[in-house]
């Protein structure tokens, strides 16, 4: 019974840190995405800030163009106030100058702030750039080592499973199915004693069943959680 007591809590064990690996396993796919979208909103920031300066300079050439058209429009109102008949006439030409001009003045006004926005831009640009580039080869790297790491989870995993096929294999038949009948029941099946407690259910155990289950001569179970209990005085094997 000692042997086969200690092949559970072996076993017990080897299933928790099963468990432990596989939800590792399971939480590295959102790790991944979590740093494939940081790259990817870097990304956009650099795009939005290069697209800005182009989207800058289209506007300011239509801007210019605006001018030219209003300068145009000018100078041939400029040459109708010499042909002008009456006052009326004059003063509507007069009227119409005045508005071109104030809005040349305003067009004019637009375009030195779009000068000083590119200006900015073309400042922040090759430091954003090169800060860019370094995030994304930093997150890069922490996707491959997350994904190496993956790799040897799955290893690690995989032995483990062998370690508890080897020792499972040891035990007993019916010892077998309890331990199955019990994990599927509870999660895990084995459980130590620790302050003369159920480390499963945090029952008290009565001294009479902690002397019985020191003496380590049979298999017996908590009578509140049904688990398996094992006594093990680590102190005195290590
Ligand atoms: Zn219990």
């Amino acid at each position: 019974m000692e042997d086969i007591l200690d092949i559970l809590i072996t076993i017990q064990k080897l299933d928790d840190e099963r468990n432990d690996t596989t939800s590792e396993i399971e939480s590295i796919p959102a790790k991944i995405e979590h740093l494939e979208k940081e790259i990817m909103e870097a990304n956009t920031a650099l795009n939005e800030k290069t697209t800005r300066i182009q989207e800058i300079r289209k506007i300011y050439k239509i801007k210019e163009g605006d001018i030219a058209e209003n300068e145009n429009k000018l100078a041939k109102l400029n040459n109708q106030t010499f042909a002008v008949k009456t006052n009326e006439e004059y003063r509507a030409i007069l009227n119409e100058i005045d508005f071109l001009k104030k809005e040349n003045k305003k067009i004019e006004d637009e375009m030195i702030n779009l000068l000083e926005e590119e200006e900015q831009l073309m400042n922040l640009i090759e430091k954003f750039k090169s800060e860019t580039k370094d995030f994304i080869s930093k997150k890069s790297g922490e996707i491959d080592n997350i994904k190496r790491h993956n790799e040897e989870l799955i290893e690690y995993l995989a032995k483990l499973k062998a370690d508890f096929d080897t020792n499972f294999g040891k035990l007993p038949n019916d010892i077998k199915e309890q331990y199955n009948r019990i994990k599927e029941v509870r999660g895990n099946a084995v459980c130590l004693i620790h302050d003369e407690t159920c480390t499963g259910c945090f029952a008290n155990l009565t001294p009479q069943f902690f002397n019985e289950l020191k003496k380590r001569s049979e298999l017996l179970l908590c009578g509140s959680c049904g688990r398996i209990l094992v006594y093990a005085d680590f102190d005195k094997k290590n």
